[in-house]
């Protein structure tokens, strides 16, 4: 898989989706998926955008509800990182205390688990970045689970490749499968493997039943493991130049749209904080694909530093910057993302319970629709 770059390549992305299609395939690593996840998670796009399109296209809410489900998983997972903050970087739920190492088995870093899918798609995320939904679930059930790893370094790994890399999706997501925010662990054995990805593969250390897979001793290829702490090589700074009489737009990793506020005349920094990246570092490749799409944005000028290094940041007459837990400290005008529901915020004790909040607001939605075209 490409991903493109300039968006007008974007925005036939969203224009390919088949809502039916995904509905039907989307847990096989050949189904009709998006691949737009690197572009929501870096703010180019918003899931609302890519629900009106479809509506527009003439879908109707029982066809798109299998893809609003699974965008809605995002969502919720905003709103968790909105509530808990930096707390989602933790163990949510105490359930579990297995674990005996806080390192990441050697031998899937390597890609040598002997697990074929699973190795194919780690190879994969360093070529392109982006694996698909269901190895990256087995991918946490065999670090985690099965070879007893802490979640937060494995968590951190991928999250470094990943060109949609984001905090909350992945610190939550890696919970979901290891029970510390879902209501038990995630185990995937190589039949279902075999199933979803198109595999014949037997007698590898999955080959079990589900009885039996959680009381197995840690695979022998699983059993050496090596730390992860990366770096990331940011840009050198380049003081920007900055006109005191137009506001100033921030732009992050997170918020790279190029439609925000287009029509003003303003500043535009994308500020990369080192402070950030320090904690948080990504790959080369996804510093790459970050200033790429920052190439969407027109005037935009890349700052390296941390946001009380802009100069004269005090004296600009208005600073705007978009919504996000990271970026809480940025000081002026926070607008709102776009939200699929904008309506249903707060904390919630599982997908489940705030799913059936967004369902009753459409429901309640298309009765008022209903009713306004009787009228
Ligand atoms: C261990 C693990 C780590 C993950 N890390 C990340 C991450 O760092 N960043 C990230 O964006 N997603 C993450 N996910 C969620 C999910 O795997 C990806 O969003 C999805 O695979 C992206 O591919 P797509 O755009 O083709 O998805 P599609 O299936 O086409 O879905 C459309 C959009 O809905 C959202 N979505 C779909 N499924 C999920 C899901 N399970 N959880 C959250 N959002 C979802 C995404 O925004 C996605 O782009 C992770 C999942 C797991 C199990």
């Amino acid at each position: 898989m490409q991903f493109p770059i300039h968006y007008p390549d974007i925005l036939k992305l969203i224009n390919a989706i088949d809502p039916i299609e995904y509905g039907k395939t989307r847990n096989f690593t050949t189904g009709a998926v998006s691949f737009l996840s690197p572009y929501i998670a870096r703010g180019v796009i918003s899931t609302r955008q890519i629900l009106d399109r479809l509506e527009e296209k003439g879908y109707s809410t029982d066809q798109l509800e299998r893809l609003m489900q699974q965008m809605s998983w995002r969502e919720f997972f905003q709103r968790t990182w909105q509530y808990a903050e930096d707390d989602i970087l933790d163990d949510m739920r105490l359930r579990y205390t297995g674990t005996r190492h806080q390192q990441i088995p050697e031998a899937l870093l390597r890609a040598e688990t002997g697990i074929d899918a699973v190795d194919d798609a780690v190879a994969q995320l360093y070529q392109t970045g982006y694996i698909h939904n269901h190895l990256r679930m087995y991918i946490a059930s065999i670090a985690c689970n099965v070879g007893k790893a802490d979640w937060k370094t494995p968590a951190s790994w991928m999250y470094y490749h990943l060109l949609d890399g984001d905090l909350a999706s992945n610190a939550l997501s890696w919970q979901w499968v290891t029970g510390h925010f879902s209501s038990k662990q995630y185990y995937c054995n190589q039949e279902n493997i075999n199933k979803y990805t198109g595999m014949v593969q037997r007698d590898t250390f999955l080959d079990y039943s589900y009885e039996i897979l959680p009381h197995l001793e840690i695979p022998h290829i699983l059993n050496r493991h090596i730390p992860f702490s990366p770096l990331t090589v940011l840009p050198e700074k380049k003081v920007p130049v900055l006109d005191p009489t137009l506001p100033l737009l921030l732009y992050t990793s997170y918020n790279l749209d190029p439609n925000w506020k287009k029509d003003i005349a303003a500043n535009r920094i994308l500020l990369l904080e080192p402070s950030h990246f320090r904690k948080h570092p990504v790959s080369e490749r996804v510093l790459r694909f970050i200033l790429a799409l920052a190439g969407n944005i027109s005037g935009l000028q890349v700052f390296t530093g941390e946001l009380n290094e802009i100069p004269g940041l005090a004296s600009f007459p208005a600073v705007y910057s978009k919504e996000h837990p990271l970026y809480k400290h940025f000081p002026g005008t926070k607008d709102d993302r776009d939200w699929l529901f904008p309506e249903v915020s707060g904390s919630f004790h599982s997908f489940f319970s705030y799913w059936k909040k967004c369902g009753a607001s459409m429901r309640k939605k298309e009765k008022n629709h209903a009713l306004l075209q009787r009228a």
